[in-house]
């Protein structure tokens, strides 16, 4: 299994790492994404890289909340390490209101412009909507951009129509597991080759772990869930989703 999305360079893993991604290894999680919010955390998720050879790649963007943060030549940075060979995406950029639109143009720029260079680089994208609505859907369809995630989806029907229309793909983390969330009928009216999984670790820690720090191999979790609410094996959910990462991601 691969989980498409998760932080290792947060604090919370700073004294376990090794044991967590051992866990995760032996636990039949091939692959870990590790995505980067700005210029600092893509520094520390090269290292990772290097530090989990074949087991972890990355990302590099800029997160929508962390618009403040970054300078004209982070950005060049990052656009230039985009080409580096663990970088498997450009992410996760996108929009959030969830504190407010104060600097939403802001934000709408700084989306296209690394939309703009994913075509560029020929990169899928790993986008972030949280409170944002229609804009980030409208920007994406009005860019271009074809391949790519919706992650940690929140939105309704309607709005995964039209993101899986486009060509992209959703992912759900360990929230669908949640009591009463919306998102299990969502899922169930998803074709199961359009979903992905993924922990969005450390948060976001699916039942039976909510509340505590999250962890790939939660991804086990996500994948149970799904299988029960497609009516199929945990094995084929595995398969399929698998499959739909690797040629996403690594295009094979
Ligand atoms: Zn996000
Ligand atoms: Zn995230």
């Amino acid at each position: 299994m691969i989980d498409t999305h998760c932080h290792l360079f947060f604090e919370h893993y700073q004294d376990d790492l090794d044991v967590v991604m051992r866990r995760a290894k032996e636990g039949g999680v091939e692959r870990v994404i590790t995505i980067s919010l700005d210029k600092p955390t893509a520094e520390e998720n090269l290292r990772l890289v290097e530090r989990y050879p074949g087991q972890v790649w990355c990302t590099v963007g800029v997160h929508p909340a962390e618009i403040a943060n970054v300078s004209e030549d982070d950005l060049l940075w990052l656009e230039a390490m985009s080409g580096d060979p663990s970088v498997v995406a450009i992410g996760e950029i996108g929009l959030d209101i969830y504190r407010g639109e104060t600097n939403l143009k802001e934000q709408e720029k700084l989306f296209e412009r690394q939309l703009a260079h994913a075509r560029h680089v020929g990169l899928p994208v790993v986008i972030h909507h949280r409170a944002a609505g229609l804009r980030t859907i409208e920007i994406t369809e009005a860019a271009g951009n074809t391949r790519g995630v919706f992650h940690c989806f929140s939105e309704d029907y309607d709005y995964a129509k039209r993101v899986l229309n486009q060509g992209f793909h959703i992912s759900f983390t360990g929230n669908i597991t949640y009591k009463n969330s919306p998102l299990p009928d969502l899922a169930h009216r998803l074709p199961l080759d359009r979903i992905l999984l993924e922990t969005d670790a450390p948060f976001m820690a699916p039942v039976p772990h909510r509340g505590k720090r999250a962890e790939p191999l939660h991804i086990f979790e996500v994948a149970a869930k799904l299988s029960e609410i497609h009516q199929v094996s945990i094995h084929e959910v595995a398969r399929i989703t698998t499959q739909t990462a690797q040629s996403l991601f690594w295009n094979c």
